[in-house]
């Protein structure tokens, strides 16, 4: 028999123990005489244990037959999860307007076109469904930038996509025209917003967010993306209550998506421990209200939550083997300097773009494919690792960073937020 080395086992009450099955996601319950002979992978404790027993532990893969049969179950749980994704994912084109003197020109929206459509027609890069076109302003919307804008629809509507808006909540009022005029090619504005400008507004009786009102009047739907920071997650309930103090709750076009700011690496950065703890009541606060709450960049934590509060049925939560759309294969981000990349989190390092729109309008395969096979699958350390289910072999920057090389895990903290958590729950008495 086999035990896979990466079991977690949790010590609940004297006889009572949680088990989370990294693979499968199973969690179950078991007393101390299994949990122990799981735990320290003792073949001669498990065979004092009942045959009824050690059947179900194997239904349930905490024991497999040989280390071949663990290896079969691994691929066959990568391969449905894999399939999954591309079934219900789509490709996401994304332009990055990075700064003010970056410009988006209509020859670039023209070079995304065309490569969006080889992407999507070429099995080599996936074999997604649906398409995802995005533009991103991580600067200020400027006056000169509705003209790309119009393009860009114009040509999207001619192929019956639609196009998402990311940006803050500068977009001016022509702008916010004609994504009205536009509004059945529109599939989202996400808002994105630091909380601590909202927090700064309800004292100051100043709206900054009138925008959603102007976008919502336009039949669009709208994303507001709050950042919080260390400082501002103390009082998320006065943001709360500002949100539903707004008409926007009762909309169905409007929901909210949290995240953490992306001040990684510096005094203000927010540990996804706090972030959930303070995200947790507000959920349940809120149940009986239409706001919908979405969480982002907690993948970790959600994770784990959802599936111990038995929120997702039935309670099996597939494994990351994948960090993110970015190590997926479907994400392609282009800039104005025609660079590009899969992950948002590394433009602007030439070397891990992988290709550039000046040449021919073709990918680098091998750098893709470095990036596409960055799975815990085929890294070693990662598919040993206990919580391989919540991280997906990590932030993809900073195995660079660290290493100058992606494919290196950086566990940063991980293996100690979800330890710590998962102990926090179960001092708490939820599990
Ligand atoms: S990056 Fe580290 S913590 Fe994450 S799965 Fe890999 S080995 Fe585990």
């Amino acid at each position: 028999m086999y035990i896979p080395n990466n079991l977690i086992v949790k010590k609940i009450d004297d006889d009572e123990y949680l088990l989370i099955n990294n693979i499968s996601g199973n969690i179950d319950i078991a007393n101390e005489e299994v949990a122990l002979a799981l735990k320290d992978s003792n073949m001669d404790k498990l065979y004092e244990i009942e045959d009824k027993i050690i059947s179900t532990l194997k239904d349930r893969n905490y024991i497999l037959d040989t280390y071949d049969g663990y290896e079969k179950f691994y691929n066959s749980m990568y391969n449905e999860v894999t399939n999954e994704i591309e079934k219900q994912s789509p490709y996401i084109f994304n332009i990055v307007k990075l700064n003010e003197n970056n410009t988006i020109t209509t020859d670039l929206v023209d070079k995304v076109l065309t490569l969006s459509e080889k992407i999507a027609n070429e099995d080599q890069y996936g074999n997604y469904e649906k398409r995802i076109y995005r533009l991103t302003y991580e600067s200020l919307f400027l006056d000169e930038d509705i003209d790309v804008l119009k393009y860009i629809i114009d040509k999207l509507k001619s192929k019956n996509e639609r196009l998402e808006i990311v940006c803050n909540d500068n977009i001016n009022d022509t702008a916010i025209i004609l994504l009205g005029n536009n509004y059945q090619h529109i599939a989202c504005v996400q808002i994105a917003i630091d909380a601590a400008k909202i927090l700064n507004s309800t004292s100051n009786q100043d709206n900054p967010l009138k925008v959603i009102d102007d976008l919502l009047l336009k039949k669009l739907e709208v994303n507001l993306k709050i950042n919080f920071d260390v400082n501002s997650i103390n009082n998320i309930d006065e943001i709360n209550d500002f949100i539903k103090k707004m008409d926007w709750k009762n909309n169905g076009s409007f929901f909210v998506t949290l995240a953490r700011s992306k001040n990684l690496y510096s005094d203000l950065e927010l540990k996804e421990t706090k972030f959930l703890e303070k995200l947790e009541p507000l959920f349940f606060k809120d149940k009986s209200a239409n706001t919908t709450y979405r969480v982002a960049d907690i993948e970790l934590l959600a994770h784990l939550h959802r599936s111990i509060k038995g929120q997702q049925s039935p309670l099996i939560s597939y494994p990351l083997f994948s960090f993110s759309e970015a190590t997926d294969g479907r994400q392609f981000i282009f800039t104005p300097s025609g660079q590009i990349y899969t992950n948002e989190n590394v433009v602007g390092i030439n070397e891990l773009s992988i290709g550039n729109l000046d040449n021919e309008l073709q990918i680098d395969l091998e750098k893709y494919y470095e990036w596409k096979h960055r799975k815990t699958i085929n890294m070693a350390k990662c598919k040993e690792c206990e919580i391989q289910l919540f991280c997906g072999g990590g932030e993809p920057l900073d195995s660079y960073t660290l290493y100058k090389n992606i494919h290196e895990p950086a566990c940063s903290n991980r293996k100690s937020i979800i330890n710590e958590y998962i102990e926090t729950l179960i001092d708490k008495g939820e599990i």
